[in-house]
Order: structure tokens, then C-alpha cells, then sequence
């Protein structure tokens, strides 16, 4: 105050923030600019002063709003991604208690917003919170940081014991699922959730989000409903990954370094009935990569699309090559990704379409290799998985056995074939267990009229079991491994009349010459 005065008289004028009394007398914040207009013509030689008062309670409430919303969510209210990062840098500079930091995400929620409306969406959101808010103990912190992403920063009594319980426990929150309207409908929800470590793993707030992130992403890998802790191996599988995703794209960009491979399928007299192309990638810097490895991250990182057209047109147009040769090839199956059902723009029914007109094929000639996780009615997948079967076009299941499909989900799909993973068939003939399995899928093939095919027959005794169960066609390493285009074009001129020698597999590496295959 007094500073004010002293101030006012020696420079005529003062401004600033002040507070003053309402009649109710509340006190209210007010922005105050004063001038002396006369030194000394006041009473008593006072001086006059003209005081313009503005009343700031209005504007700082605003101004409070403002940073309340830059800092919250708006449907939930609950702190945003900004938040959660200032939170956790605070907590950091606080003390060094452990902390758990959880990343949530949400799967299903885009489906429900689009078939049930937003605003059914933003209630099931709230409840999920409400949720969320029953099983966190009090101290901890809930965040909504994303459309469907939460994080939880969680205080841990100690480091070590009972690392997961919490975490589960959040994901365990979101089943049953949600009931609406008049809880006629339950809604499902799944999540999956990666978890770092404060200070166990980094002191830095960045590096700490960034590894639940990536401990998420393993999460998302791994299926709908699982958690992940962070560890340090994740960051280089992920560094690898994004590394060969560059790389991947570009030799699609350039078309190099792709190339389809074939692999014999035989009868129980080793006659050739059908191939298998399988993808290869010989990547310039990290040399040749198997499709197990860069199929995932073409699915995780959407090349999948592109990569999948590439191998449905390579497919045609080999086949269509060896039919000018004078060659008559038996089938030819490709693999085709579930996600490559799900792109609206190209859906693979089409793709598959053009490219045998495009090459003059006639769809019995073109299997259709799907999975299992395909196999989901009311799915994207079911309806044009029809339409191929509808053209003419077989249709496999891959790795049959390894995913949940149940009798009654089979009988609906218009399955030609079964192709009973390798896993059952190795070592077939000396494991009971086995050879239970493979007896019953057998059974339930035929029961439903589906072919059957083993995969991965390395051995004459695996072969020798499943032929006396019925399991009438093979591919494997037993018969030959997928072979060049050229080397399967110059096993076809001889299959014609020839079976494919049982020798044939010793001599036979991937890229063999055709005569240890065919000869
Ligand atoms: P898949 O479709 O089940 O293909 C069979 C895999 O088993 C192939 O591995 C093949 O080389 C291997 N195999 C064949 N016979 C034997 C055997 O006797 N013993 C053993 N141990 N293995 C045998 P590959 O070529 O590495 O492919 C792995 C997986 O990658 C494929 O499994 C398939 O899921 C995927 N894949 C390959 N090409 C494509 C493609 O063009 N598109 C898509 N979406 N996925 C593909
Ligand atoms: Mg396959
Ligand atoms: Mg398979």
C-alpha cells in the first residue's frame, strides 16, 4: 500500500492488481488505475486522484476455466495427457516412492460409437471410468488420454511384491460387460495395458510414458485383454520392427526384394495336388527376413493392405505364366491376412476379382488361405469370404487348431479345407495326445465334408499315421520345401506323370534346382 502511494505521488499514476470489498463484504479481485490530476487542490491540500476500478472476479474465473479445461478432459473431467505429464514430473521431483504408471487402451469403442451413436459411446465411457475409479486405491491418479486411453499413475507400497494385482485388476474392471438402454444390450469392451516402473526404470517422465507405451504396444501384440510390463528388451525388438517397417515399405515402393515362393502339396501317392505361395523378403541391410517375423509388423503398421495385394497379383500372374508355358498347375493357395478384410477401400473379395480377370484365372484354380480369427460371424470377413466362395474360389483355414474356432462357427462359413496345423502333426505318431486331436478334427472334417490337409509332415511316420486316419493331403519338408517359381515351373513338367520322389526332401533346400525335387 504504502509503496502505491509513494509510487503515485512521484510518477502522477499507478495500475495494478489490488482487492476490494463487496457491500456483502467479500473480497473480489480488481484491477486498479489511479492519476493524480490535481497535487494539491483537494481538502486539507490533499491531492485529487481519479481511480478507474475493474471488477476481475468474472475475468479470473474465466481464466480459471480456460486452464481448467487445457488441463482436463471435457466428458470426463478428468486430468488429460498435459496433466498426467506435469503430474507425474511433480511426483518425480517429490520423492522417490515407486510409481507405477499404466496406459489403458480401449478396444471396441470406434465399433460402438459407430453402430450405437456418440453419445451411447460417451456413456459407456463414463461408466468404464466409474469402473476404473472403484478398484483404484485413494492417492492414485486417473487420467483420460486419448479417445479411448487412460492412464493410471499408481503409487506402489513396494516395488517388487505385487507388481501386477492393480493392473489386473483395472483390466479385469471391463467385463461384463455394459449393459444399456434398458439393459437389453451388453456392450463388450476389451483393453489391453503396458506398465513402467518409477524409479525403477527411468527418473524421466518422458522415457517413463514412452515405455508404458511401448509396453502397451506389446500388449496390443500379444491379443485383446492382456497387460505388459515394460522391459528393456521391448525397446529393441520395437527399434527392430520400426526399422524394418522403413525398409519394408520402400522395397514395396520400389517392388524389390519380394518374392513369392511354392510349396508342393501331395496325396498319399506323393502326386503333386496343389502349392502353397509363401512370401519371402530379402531386405538390402538386414538380408533375408522370414514371414513370421515381417507379416506381424506389415498387420501392426497397416503395409499389410498393400503388401497382401502385391502376393494376390504375384499369385495371378505366375499362375497365369505357367499356363503360357504349356504348363497345366493344380491349384494355387494364398495366404490372406484377417485385416486384409477389414480395409472399406479395397476389400481383398475385390482385389482377388480383378486380379484372376486381369490374368484370365479361373477362381477354382485360386485357393483362398485364411485364419482362424476370420472366422467371427457378423465379422467384416464373413460376408466377402462368402462372395470368394460364392466365384468359385476354395476356402483353407490356416493353422487349424491353434485359434478357437467351434464346430457350430465352422459349419457356417463355406469352408472347402482344413489345414491342421504343424504343431499337431510333428512327432504325430509317437504322442497320444496328438494324435487324439488330429483324429477328432479329422472326424469333425468329415462329418461337415471339409478336406483336409497336414502341414509341416517332416516325417514318413507322421505321414504313415495321418494316412490311415484319413488325412489324405500333405505339405512338408517330408515332400519338398517351397521351391523358386522357376524350380516348381520344372517340378509341374515332370509331376504330369510323376509322383514327387519320398528322396526328394534330403537333397531339397528352399532354393534348390528343381532336379532334387522333381527328379
Ligand atoms: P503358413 O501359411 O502356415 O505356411 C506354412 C509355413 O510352414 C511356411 O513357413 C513353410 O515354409 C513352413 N513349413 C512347410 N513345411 C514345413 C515342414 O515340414 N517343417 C517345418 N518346420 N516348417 C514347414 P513360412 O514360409 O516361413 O511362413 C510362415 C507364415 O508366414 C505362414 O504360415 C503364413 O502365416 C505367413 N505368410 C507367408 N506368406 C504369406 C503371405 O503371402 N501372406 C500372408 N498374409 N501371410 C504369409
Ligand atoms: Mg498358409
Ligand atoms: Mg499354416
Amino acid at each position: 500500500q504504502q509503496q502505491m502511494w509513494a509510487e503515485l505521488l512521484e510518477h502522477g499514476s499507478w495500475k495494478g492488481q489490488s482487492w476490494e470489498r463487496r457491500a456483502s463484504s467479500e473480497a473480489f479481485p480488481v484491477h486498479l488505475r489511479m492519476r493524480v490530476i490535481d497535487r494539491e487542490g483537494g481538502a486539507n491540500g490533499g491531492a485529487h486522484v481519479l481511480v478507474t476500478v475493474s471488477d476481475l472476479s468474472t475475468l479470473q474465473q474465466k481464466d480459471a476455466q480456460l486452464e481448467h479445461l487445457s488441463y482436463h478432459d471435457r466428458l470426463t473431467d478428468l486430468p488429460n495427457l498435459r496433466m498426467m505429464e506435469l503430474q507425474l514430473e511433480q511426483a518425480i521431483r517429490s520423492s522417490d516412492d515407486p510409481l507405477q504408471i499404466i496406459w489403458i487402451d480401449l478396444d471396441g469403442l470406434k465399433r460402438i460409437n459407430d453402430s450405437f451413436g456418440r453419445e451411447q459411446g460417451d456413456q459407456l465411457l463414463a461408466a468404464v471410468v466409474e469402473r476404473f475409479q472403484q478398484v483404484l486405491p485413494p492417492g492414485d491418479l486417473l487420467g483420460r488420454i486419448g479417445g479411448d486411453e487412460f492412464m493410471v499413475l499408481h503409487r506402489l507400497q513396494d516395488s517388487r511384491s505385487d507388481l501386477l494385482t492393480l493392473p489386473e485388476q483395472v483390466l479385469a474392471t471391463l467385463h461384463p460387460g455394459f449393459g444399456v438402454g434398458a439393459e437389453t444390450i451388453t456392450l463388450e469392451l476389451t483393453g489391453c495395458l503396458g506398465v513402467s516402473l518409477y524409479p525403477e526404470q527411468s527418473r524421466q517422465a518422458s522415457t517413463l510414458l514412452q515405455y508404458a507405451a511401448t509396453a502397451l504396444n506389446e500388449a496390443k501384440r500379444a491379443g485383446p485383454d492382456t497387460l505388459r510390463l515394460y522391459s528393456p528388451e521391448m525397446t529393441e525388438t520395437s527399434r527392430r520392427r520400426l526399422e524394418l517397417e522403413i525398409r519394408l515399405q520402400r522395397s514395396l515402393d520400389r517392388g524389390d526384394g519380394l518374392y513369392l515362393v511354392y510349396q508342393p502339396q501331395v496325396d498319399p501317392e506323393r502326386r503333386l495336388v496343389g502349392c502353397e505361395a509363401l512370401l519371402r523378403w530379402r531386405c538390402d541391410d538386414f538380408g533375408d527376413i522370414s514371414p513370421a517375423e515381417f507379416v506381424p509388423i506389415a498387420e501392426a503398421s497397416g503395409l499389410i493392405q498393400r503388401l497382401g495385394a502385391w502376393v494376390i497379383h504375384q499369385g495371378c500372374s505366375q499362375l497365369a505364366q505357367w499356363k503360357r508355358e504349356g504348363l497345366r498347375p493344380p491349384k494355387l493357395a494364398i495366404n490372406v491376412s484377417s485385416q486384409q478384410f477389414s480395409d472399406p477401400r479395397k476389400p481383398v473379395a475385390e482385389l482377388i476379382r480383378l486380379s484372376t480377370e486381369a490374368h484370365g484365372i479361373d477362381p477354382a484354380e485360386l485357393e483362398v488361405e485364411i485364419t482362424e480369427s476370420c472366422l467371427i460371424p457378423g465379422a467384416e470377413a464373413e460376408q466377402q469370404i462368402r462372395l470368394l466362395a460364392s466365384r468359385g474360389h476354395a476356402i483353407a483355414v490356416d493353422d487349424f487348431g491353434t485359434g478357437y474356432s467351434s464346430l457350430s462357427v465352422l459349419s457356417k462359413f463355406p469352408i472347402a479345407k482344413l489345414k491342421i496345423d504343424q504343431s499337431f502333426i510333428q512327432g504325430i505318431d509317437a504322442h497320444p495326445s496328438l494324435q487324439e486331436i488330429v483324429r477328432a478334427t479329422l472326424m469333425l472334417a468329415e462329418g461337415l465334408q471339409i478336406r483336409t490337409l497336414a502341414e509341416g509332415v517332416e516325417r514318413p511316420e507322421e505321414m504313415e499315421f495321418l494316412r490311415t486316419h484319413g488325412c489324405l493331403a500333405y505339405q512338408g519338408y517330408l515332400f519338398s520345401k517351397p521351391v523358386s517359381a522357376a524350380d516348381y515351373g520344372a517340378l509341374l513338367a515332370a509331376a504330369t506323370t510323376a509322383a514327387v520322389p519320398a528322396t526328394a526332401s534330403q537333397a531339397a533346400t528352399e532354393s534348390g534346382g528343381a532336379g532334387s525335387v522333381a527328379a
